[in-house]
């Protein structure tokens, strides 16, 4: 096996289990490797520190997998630690729900391979060469302990050209999902569009704050920004809501959001649907004097790195004031930021920033996470990536 050697001092990171070596660690590269083949890494001293997938196209150029010499990650190696994170799962599947992640790259200890489980299909994301050299021996072991109908590739991400790799999409074993996969998540009923839909077809990553938000909203005229195929919407609905706005600027989702509304036999009536952009439509609404008793805001990632921070600090800002703006005393707000760059302590600064632009008190009643088939490594915080907070104008 080709070895690495990292520079003096570098292999600090490796030793508190991080997963990644940057390219900038490298000292010495012994031999030639392939994009995604697998490496020895060892310390400046020749002392072996772990087994990873090398690449020379990324900013990571070794996605460390095994820091034990004994467990060369082999074919076994690989099938077990994929029936690890199916196992870690068991309890969420449920009667009531059956679609969640599977697994979850680095944190499962699989960096690079994301596995999306929607009834009988799974949605499959492949961002790394490493992932994409053992993809026959993952697809089969996926099949065999799920017995999915259909396994989907969906890796048409930007994050893959990262390591040289192209888009790809299409069926990697079994049979084609249907134009909508019905699939129940906490009771409720939803229509994925695998192929077509955003991310790899639904955001099972707020699972539990969906219901959560909902145990508040019995009797309340609700405004569900970014509602997407209408996760907080169908759960305020479910829980007994008075009349439920749903915003998404995405023709797609609205669509798919109503024929989830149809599907789970809610009251067309108490629902209605917006096609248009967040910002435009809270101004509108303060215009009009438009008021609601409960807002939630789960807009996408408005800071994709660290570099962006200041610009998304800013536009959270200006979406959480105008937000505040429209509710009254006792008002509820649930506000999300699923950029992994805006920590919980800084997410409660800028909503701190937006109360007092707005001219509102409020109150922290809830803090809300990423449910547990999103774990935390606590050797590598960068999986923490969604955190929200239940606010009350008081
Ligand atoms: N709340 C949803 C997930 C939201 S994902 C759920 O529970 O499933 C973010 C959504 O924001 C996407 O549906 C996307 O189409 C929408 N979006 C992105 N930018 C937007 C904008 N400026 N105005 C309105 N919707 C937007």
């Amino acid at each position: 096996m080709v070895s690495i050697i990292l520079k003096r001092g570098k292999e600090k990171a490796v030793l508190q289990r991080h997963p990644w070596v940057f390219s900038g660690a490298l000292q010495q590269v012994n031999g030639k490797p392939e994009n995604g083949q697998l490496v020895s890494v060892l310390a400046f001293d020749k002392q072996f520190l772990a087994y990873g997938h090398y690449n020379a196209q990324s900013r990571v150029a070794i996605r460390l997998l095994e820091w034990d010499e004994a467990h060369t990650p082999n074919e076994a190696w690989w099938r077990k630690r994929i029936q690890s994170a199916i196992a870690n799962r068991s309890h969420i599947l449920t009667p009531k729900t059956n679609t969640c992640r599977l697994v979850y790259s680095e944190s499962d200890y699989l960096p690079g391979l994301i596995v999306d489980k929607y009834a009988d299909y799974l949605s499959v994301q492949i961002l790394t060469t490493g992932i994409e050299r053992n993809k026959t021996i993952i697809i089969n072991e996926l099949q065999k302990l799920t017995g999915a109908k259909g396994i989907y590739d969906k890796s048409d991400l930007t994050a893959r050209a990262h390591d040289g790799l192209e888009a790809s999409s299409g069926i990697l074993w079994g049979e084609f999902p249907p134009e909508y996969v019905e699939v129940m998540e906490n009771g409720i009923k939803y229509h994925i569009n695998i192929a077509e839909g955003q991310k790899s077809g639904f955001y099972c990553d707020q699972r539990h704050n969906r219901n959560n938000v909902a145990a508040y909203l019995k009797g309340k005229t609700v405004l569900d920004c970014f509602s997407y195929s209408g996760g907080f919407s169908l759960n305020a609905l479910a829980a007994g809501a008075a009349q439920v706005t749903a915003v998404d600027s995405s023709a797609l989702a609205i669509e798919t959001l109503q024929k989830n509304i149809v599907l789970n036999a809610f009251d067309v009536t108490k629902t209605k649907t917006i096609h248009s952009d967040v910002n435009k439509q809270l101004r509108l609404f303060k215009e009009q004097e438009v008021v609601f008793d409960a807002i939630i805001l789960d807009p996408p990632k408005y800071a994709p790195s660290r570099s962006a921070l200041d610009k998304a600090a800013r536009a959270y800002k200006d979406l959480n004031r105008m937000a505040m703006q429209l509710l009254p005393t006792g008002g509820l707000l649930a506000t999300f930021s699923c950029s992994g760059a805006v920590d919980m302590e800084t997410f409660k600064q800028i909503i701190a920033w937006a109360a007092l632009d707005a001219g509102k008190e409020i109150q922290i009643i809830q803090q809300l996470h990423q449910p547990e088939d999103h774990p935390v490594r606590v050797s590598f915080t960068e999986g923490e990536y969604l955190k929200g907070l239940l606010l009350r104008i008081v």
